[in-house]
């Protein structure tokens, strides 16, 4: 495994600046990487593992650059609760339901942080510093627990596609509802669940 400073240089460039938060994500995927025993997460173990996200801030993108998980992967899953929370799951280790540690940034580090650092005036410079340096368990809480993810929802599922019966757009992964006998999208079958709605004099 790559050390910090190498991972935090790597984080900055993805993300754009390094901040509190990359150093929170990095330490965090370390900490789930060591738990699990997982040594070479872009390599040899880059199908063990699935990673739940608990909040789509700064920390989020530095979990997905240590790990390897991406979105796009389907190895990366967004569960938008607000927290600075990741679960990582072990697909090889166990049978279904796959054993996972889930890692909560403790809510006493900014504090630690400023008693460390009182002459450092910055909150986020205090943070940046003391989270290089503050030991897992001043960082983190963690609890084991089981993961049952769905056999649709791994990495290398096969989803039968289909077409929407009221917009006709095609859909994946077996996302749909079906209603009165038809197989609607969850847009059509939820309109009320939707992000967007129509301009006006669209249609
Ligand atoms: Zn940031
Ligand atoms: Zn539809």
């Amino acid at each position: 495994m790559e050390s910090l400073e190498q991972l935090l240089r790597k984080a900055e460039a993805a993300h754009g600046h390094l901040c509190a938060g990359q150093i929170l994500g990095v330490r965090m995927a370390l900490l789930g990487l060591k738990r699990l025993e997982i040594e070479d997460p872009h390599g040899a173990d880059r199908k063990r593992l699935v990673t739940y996200v608990e909040i789509d801030r700064c920390a989020t993108d530095a979990i997905g650059l240590v790990t390897g998980c991406r979105l796009g992967k389907r190895a990366l899953k967004f569960r938008d609760w607000g927290k600075m929370a990741a679960t990582f799951v072990d697909l090889a280790a166990s049978p279904a339901p796959a054993r996972a540690v889930r890692i909560v940034a403790r809510e006493d580090s900014r504090e630690l942080a400023r008693r460390l650092y009182p002459q450092i005036e910055s909150a986020s410079r205090q943070q940046m510093q003391a989270y290089r340096e503050l030991t897992d368990a001043e960082l983190f809480s963690e609890q084991w627990v089981r993961v049952a993810i769905d056999p649709g929802d791994f990495p290398g599922a096969r989803g039968g596609r289909f077409l929407c019966s009221q917009c006709g757009e095609g859909v994946s992964f077996g996302r749909f509802c079906e209603v009165d006998g038809q197989r609607l999208c969850l847009s059509c079958a939820r309109p009320e669940l939707r992000y967007w709605e129509l301009e006006d004099g669209c249609r």
